[in-house]
């Protein structure tokens, strides 16, 4: 995973929008593109127990947007999902539950007053290491 991810700033928008909408539950989805630059949100469902302070993909859901992604062309290149409480880094949970070491995952706060209300985390043994997002 390269420190840095690209992503455009329609998806930008779309993910903060997302977020906002629905404050009480996170929302979630994945994130598509090539050559390092992320170019389409999937949102997913979430289908937590515990929506409010977790997320889940359920996997009907899952297989059915990875072949989106591939029939589009584009790979997966992120996992995104929001944190409508509290700061927008990795909580416990994502860290056991991130089983994508290519993937960036992207955690949003739907809050005004967040200093970075989009930021990227590259998971790798439970361990997090920010990824520096370019807006493209
Ligand atoms: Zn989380």
């Amino acid at each position: 995973m390269p420190s840095a991810i690209r992503i455009a700033e329609a998806v930008v928008d779309e993910l903060l929008k997302q977020a906002r909408a629905d404050s009480g539950r996170e929302c979630c989805g994945l994130l598509g593109g090539t050559e390092g630059l992320i170019s389409r949100a999937y949102p997913a469902a979430n289908a937590s127990p515990n929506p409010a302070t977790s997320y889940e993909i359920a996997p009907t859901d899952l297989f059915r947007l990875m072949r989106e992604i591939r029939v589009a062309g584009l790979s997966l290149l992120g996992i995104y999902h929001s944190h409508p409480n509290g700061m927008n880094e990795p909580s416990r949970n994502d860290l056991q539950r991130a089983t994508y070491p290519d993937a960036a995952y992207f955690i949003i706060s739907p809050s005004d007053t967040a200093p970075r209300p989009v930021r990227a985390f590259s998971i790798h043994d439970g361990i997090a290491t920010e990824v520096e997002i370019l807006r493209w």
